[in-house]
């Protein structure tokens, strides 16, 4: 993957400016100069390939060439709904999921979580996007949703049809993720907190179409739960 930097700004052919930590990160960490090729994104779905002008610590002059479609998106809306673990396993949630193309997170507020993300957290989640994007190559970022009420979840009306809840496999009825596949329509995946879900949410759940579904026999932790789904759904099948 090319040397990928990011910025917030729409993108056209010309000189552009890029500021900030990126300019900072593009000049004195990786100390790019006049001459050198980089790839700007912003995630309108393209790499915009510039080449450096002249660079300081603040600042870099670029000249952005012509935009390139570069589609590294799954062809189907892939949704994780999860009460987010604490401090780094968060981060680490966040990372992997945006590199297997999820297309939006939802940090769940259910009867046992214990973690309330903050409005300052949710902007370092935001920021962990960017940093695995830039690695993995992503040109459309993952969506990181406010925290939500599970239901107010279980009743938001753009959810794809596909539900599924990951609950121990003693109370999934031995149905396992391989009996499904997304299709076009998608589909979201809810993982519960270190707690679980409780009776009651299951049966809302249920009520609203969710099917349930179990990974094996040991307890995962969240972070594990979630990637093993999204990474079933996600693993290209041809
Ligand atoms: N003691 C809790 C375990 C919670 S683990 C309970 O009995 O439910 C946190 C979340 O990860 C669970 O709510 C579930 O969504 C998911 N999970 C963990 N291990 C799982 C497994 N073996 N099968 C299905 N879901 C699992």
């Amino acid at each position: 993957m090319a040397d990928r930097f990011y910025t917030p700004d729409s993108l056209v052919p010309g000189e552009y400016v890029l500021t900030g930590a990126e300019a900072h990160h593009l000049a004195t960490v990786r100390r790019f100069g006049p001459g050198d090729r980089v790839v700007l994104f912003n995630g309108d779905g393209h790499d915009h390939p510039a080449e450096v002008v002249a660079a300081d610590r603040k600042r870099t002059l670029l000249n952005v060439f012509p935009a390139v479609t570069a589609d590294r998106e799954l062809p189907f809306p892939l949704e994780i709904a999860a009460a987010l673990p604490k401090g780094d396993r968060g981060d680490f949630l966040v990372e992997k999921l945006t590199e297997l193309g999820v297309t939006r997170l939802t940090p769940l507020q259910t009867e046992r979580t214990v973690v309330q993300p903050r409005e300052t957290r949710l902007d370092k989640l935001q920021h962990a996007v960017v940093e695995a994007s830039k690695q993995c190559g992503r040109n459309v970022l993952m969506r990181v949703a406010p925290v939500t009420r599970w239901a107010a979840f279980l009743a938001a009306p753009d959810l794809p049809a596909l539900r599924l809840l990951l609950h121990p496999p003693a109370e999934s009825a031995g149905r396992v993720l391989p009996g499904f596949s997304a299709g076009a329509g998608g589909v979201v995946v809810a993982v519960g907190p270190e707690g679980g879900f409780a009776p009651a949410e299951v049966e809302a759940a249920e009520a609203a179409g969710w099917v349930r579904v179990g990974l094996g026999p040991r307890v995962l932790r969240v972070e594990t739960a979630a990637v093993v789904a999204a990474g079933w759904f996600a693993a290209p099948r041809s």
